[in-house]
């Protein structure tokens, strides 16, 4: 289907506003009002960002959006109804959680996150893969940023719907967020297409220094000369939503500025820590690790530069090593 055509996209929308809706009619709104309140959120922001509720209930939005089996069928292409391979019954899939709706960069809606207002699992519940909606492709809250600035100078990235959010509360108006997936090279062609500049910004936890290293392997291909990428690393168990309601948005600044560090940087120390580049085998295992990643950097200039640099740190003469023939260590 020729994606402007997609009637997914009418029936998105229609959820949305039906969500929207609940937030501020259900009877027990009250609850999530507080929970969004309780979060720091107000009410010009949760507009902002179109939030909303799915009420507890099996058939909720089935049964105001679908008049017959077609229609159901068309809730379940939409990723927004579950239907059961046995017996085929259908149900709502977000029942009982604040409703973020994911907007493509046009504004379109394509899909949903969920959130538990408790400690209920799963914490957050993702609309799945659908003909409109590629998790690796796609920024929550991109549009959303665009909206809030007419020129975007850097994008922050960072891993959660409520990270995106507080930030913007704070006045922090440019994250957007990974769908639950690893940042991916397409991630940031997109983000490269409309910012010279991105700052990572994950958990302060070991998902989150996972996420970091994955995030700069897909960051690699992709650095052309004059393409920034940057890391800021937050403390033990604070993520940017508990970090900037801590220390609010000047502190969050300042650290953006201070800390945040050049993918480079953070290559190198990486590698050196992985090695234990104070001995000559720490520094050819080094030269051995960092050899392949930077030769998929496409900046010729700070291709060049990063060679310079790992010659500097191991002493290997780089002139003369074939990075092909570099042996595997073999395991101990
Ligand atoms: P909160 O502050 O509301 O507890 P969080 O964003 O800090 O949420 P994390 O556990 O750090 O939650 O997860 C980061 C992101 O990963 C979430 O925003 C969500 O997109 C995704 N995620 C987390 N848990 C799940 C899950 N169980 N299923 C799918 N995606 C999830
Ligand atoms: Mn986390
Ligand atoms: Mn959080
Ligand atoms: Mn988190």
């Amino acid at each position: 289907t020729p994606r402007k055509d997609n009637p997914l996209y009418a029936l998105l929308e229609q959820a949305a506003a039906y969500y929207r809706q609940q937030l501020r009619q259900h009877p027990q709104r009250q609850r999530a009002v507080g929970y969004l309140k309780g979060r720091g959120l107000s009410g010009q922001i949760a507009k902002l960002y179109d939030l909303g509720l799915a009420p507890p209930g099996w058939n909720n939005l089935m049964s105001h959006l679908a008049r017959d089996t077609s229609e159901e069928k068309a809730l379940v292409e939409a990723g927004l109804v579950v239907e059961n391979a046995d017996s085929g019954g259908r149900y709502d899939r977000f029942r009982d959680r604040i409703m973020f709706p994911i907007r493509d960069s046009r504004g379109r809606v394509i899909g949903f996150g969920g959130r538990v207002l408790g400690d209920e699992k799963p914490k957050y519940l993702n609309s799945p893969e659908t003909t409109v909606f590629h998790k690796g492709q796609e920024l929550y809250g991109l549009f959303e940023a665009k909206q809030q600035n007419r020129q975007l100078e850097d994008i922050l990235v960072v891993e959660g719907y409520m990270d995106v959010i507080a930030l913007a509360q704070h006045g922090v108006t440019n994250a957007v967020a990974t769908l639950g997936t690893a940042t991916s090279e397409d991630h940031l062609k997109r983000l490269f297409r409309l910012v010279h500049s991105v700052v990572f910004c994950f958990d302060g936890d070991r998902a989150g220094r996972q996420a970091a290293w994955r995030a700069l392997n897909a960051a690699l291909p992709i650095l052309e000369d004059g393409r920034h990428v940057r890391f800021l690393f937050l403390p033990d168990g604070q993520d940017p939503d508990s970090m900037i309601r801590e220390e609010g948005t000047d502190a969050f600044r300042r650290r953006m500025s201070r800390d945040a560090q050049p993918l480079t940087d953070y290559l190198f120390r990486h590698l050196a820590e992985e090695a234990g580049a104070d001995s000559l085998e720490g520094k050819a295992h080094m030269a051995a690790l960092a050899l392949p990643l930077i030769e998929q950097v496409p900046g010729s200039l700070l291709r060049r530069l990063l060679r310079q640099s790992l010659q500097q740190q191991t002493g290997v003469d780089l002139d003369e090593v074939v990075p092909a023939s570099l042996p595997e260590q073999p395991p101990s």
